[in-house]
């Protein structure tokens, strides 16, 4: 697979994303040149909704303040 920003070939890696999968492992693609990194919830969100990270991260920013 591609990168979807600047089409360079993407690296496989394992990840632990302590918000995401709450400290269970995943396998995702990063990409070199540009840094983009697409996990499993990553493609399952763009599928979904265009931006679902960003309604996430005001609600943790409201969150953190109250
Ligand atoms: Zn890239």
């Amino acid at each position: 697979m591609n990168c979807l920003r600047c089409n360079s070939p993407m690296y496989r890696e394992d990840y632990d994303h302590v918000l995401e999968t709450a400290g269970q492992g995943f396998r995702a693609l990063h990409c070199m040149m540009c840094g983009d990194i697409v996990d499993p919830v990553i493609l399952k969100n763009r599928r979904e909704r265009a931006e679902p990270r960003g309604d996430r991260a005001r609600l943790a920013v409201v969150t953190s303040l109250s």
